[in-house]
């Protein structure tokens, strides 16, 4: 059996508490989601797909930017996206 579960798995809620976990509350979002059937790693997985990285929450650290979740515009995948001008996911920045 693998923990990886497909994005369509994760809804907008509860990528939204990861978010929202990440840059708060990291213990309490993690005990929450284990109760709705989400592991530790499944969700550290997930929030790395958003691209919360410690690069990341370091930036957010230092003065938090317009964080919100957004479809990205190249792949269509939910992806963390700082600033409105940040429209496309870490995956298709990459690839330009
Ligand atoms: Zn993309």
């Amino acid at each position: 059996m693998s923990e990886q579960r497909n994005a369509e798995a994760f809804s907008e809620s509860i990528d939204a508490c990861i978010v929202r976990g990440f840059l708060a509350d990291r213990k309490a979002m993690f005990k929450n989601l284990a109760r709705q059937g989400l592991s530790r790693g499944v969700v550290l997985e997930r929030a790395r797909q958003l691209g919360l990285t410690e690069q990341f929450l370091k930036k957010c650290a230092v003065g938090t930017p317009a964080v919100a979740l957004r479809d990205c515009l190249g792949c269509g995948e939910r992806f963390l996206s700082v600033g409105f001008q940040n429209r496309l996911c870490s995956r298709c920045r990459s690839k330009t």
